[in-house]
C-alpha cells in the first residue's frame, strides 16, 4: 500500500532541494567573487601602471628641476659677472671724467685771475658760467661716484657710536657749526649695527640737506634725536628749512629728483642714502609739511639688539 510520505522524508525532500540551491547559490556567488576578482585585479594593474608612469614623470620632472636649477645659477652666475664689469666700466669712465673737468676748472680759474682785466663783462660772465658749470659736474661725477661705491663696496656691519660719529663730523665741518648754523643732539644717541663710512655718508647728506633748503635769510636749526620703535633705533633729523608736500615724500629719494632747481644740488643725495640704509639693513623716510620744515628719519638695529626698557 502507498502511504502519504512522512515528514522526515518531506523533510529531506526540502533539505536535499535546498542543498541543491544553496549549492546553485554557492557557485553563482563563486562565480561573481572570481568576476569581482578578476576585475579588482583589473583595478590594481590599471593603478600599478598608473603609478609607474607616475613615478617616471616625477623622476623626470625632478631631473628638468635640477637641470633648471643648474642652468639658473650658471646664468646668475654670468649676469652677475657681466654687472660687475658693467659698474666697473662706468666707475672707470667716471672717476677718468674728473681729470679734463679739473683742468677745465683750474684753466677757468688762471683765466679768471691773469685775464680778467682783458675781458668785457660779457666775457666775464662767459668765463663764470664755465667755471661753475664745470663745478657742478665736477659735483655730479663725485655723486654718482659715492652711488656707485654704496653700490659696490661690502658695507660691513659692526657697533657704531651715533653720537661720536655725528659730534666728530660736527667738529670737522664749519657748515654745521655757530654762527652758520645751530646743530643740536637732544638726549643721548644709542649705538647702532651700522657701516661706519656709510652711516657718516647718511648724516652727512641729510644734515647738508637740512642747511640748504632753509628760506633765504633763515639760519638753518637742526634737532638730532632718536628713540625706538620696536626694536629698531630711529633717528631724527628735523630742521626748519622751506618743508616737503606729503606728494613727493617718496618721490625725493629717486635718482635725479629735485624739487626747487634754484637751490644748488645734483639729487643724488637721497638716493645714497637710501641705497646705503637698505644695504645696511635700515630704512629712510621723511615727515614733513611746506613751510613748516622736515624731519627725516634713519632707522636700524641697535648695536645691544635689545628692546629699550
Ligand atoms: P640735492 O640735495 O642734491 O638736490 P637730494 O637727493 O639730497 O638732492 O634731495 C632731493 C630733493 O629733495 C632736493 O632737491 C630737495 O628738493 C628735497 N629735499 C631734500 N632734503 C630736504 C630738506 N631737508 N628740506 C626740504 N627739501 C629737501
Amino acid at each position: 500500500m502507498t502511504g502519504k510520505p512522512t515528514s522526515v522524508d518531506d523533510q529531506l525532500v526540502a533539505m536535499n532541494e535546498a542543498l541543491v540551491v544553496a549549492g546553485i547559490r554557492q557557485h553563482e556567488l563563486t562565480e561573481q567573487a572570481k568576476k569581482l576578482n578578476e576585475q579588482l585585479q583589473g583595478e590594481i594593474n590599471v593603478r600599478k601602471n598608473s603609478e609607474e608612469a607616475l613615478r617616471q614623470a616625477q623622476a623626470q620632472l625632478a631631473d628638468r628641476a635640477s637641470q633648471l636649477e643648474g642652468l639658473v645659477t650658471e646664468r646668475t652666475a654670468k649676469l652677475q659677472e657681466l654687472v660687475g664689469e658693467l659698474e666697473a666700466f662706468s666707475y672707470g669712465i667716471t672717476h677718468d671724467l674728473r681729470a679734463p673737468l679739473r683742468a677745465m676748472q683750474s684753466f677757468a680759474h688762471l683765466l679768471e685771475e691773469d685775464y680778467s682785466a682783458k675781458l668785457d663783462d660779457v666775457g666775464r660772465s662767459y668765463l663764470h658760467r664755465i667755471a661753475s658749470a664745470a663745478s657742478r659736474m665736477d659735483k655730479l661725477v663725485q655723486d654718482t661716484l659715492v652711488y656707485s661705491h654704496v653700490l659696490r663696496v661690502d658695507l660691513r656691519r659692526e657697533s657704531v657710536d651715533a653720537e661720536k660719529l655725528l659730534r666728530d663730523m660736527f667738529e670737522s665741518y664749519p657748515d654745521f657749526q655757530e654762527p652758520k648754523a645751530e646743530v643740536i643732539i637732544e638726549g643721548r644717541l644709542p649705538a647702532v649695527q651700522a657701516n661706519e663710512a656709510a652711516l657718516t655718508q647718511c648724516f652727512s647728506n641729510l644734515l647738508n640737506n637740512a642747511i640748504k633748503f632753509v628760506a633765504p635769510g633763515t639760519k638753518p636749526r637742526v634737532r638730532i634725536s632718536a628713540d625706538y620703535r620696536g626694536e629698531m633705533v630711529r633717528f631724527w633729523v628735523a630742521d626748519n628749512g622751506i618743508g616737503i608736500a606729503e606728494r613727493h615724500w617718496g618721490k625725493i629719494f629717486g635718482m635725479f629728483q629735485r624739487l626747487d632747481t634754484s637751490y644748488e644740488g645734483t639729487g643724488i643725495g637721497l638716493t645714497i642714502v637710501r641705497k646705503a640704509m637698505e644695504r645696511m639693513g635700515g630704512t629712510v623716510g621723511v615727515e614733513s609739511e611746506p613751510g613748516q620744515g622736515s624731519r627725516f628719519w634713519l632707522e636700524l638695529k641697535p648695536a645691544d639688539n635689545r628692546k629699550n626698557a
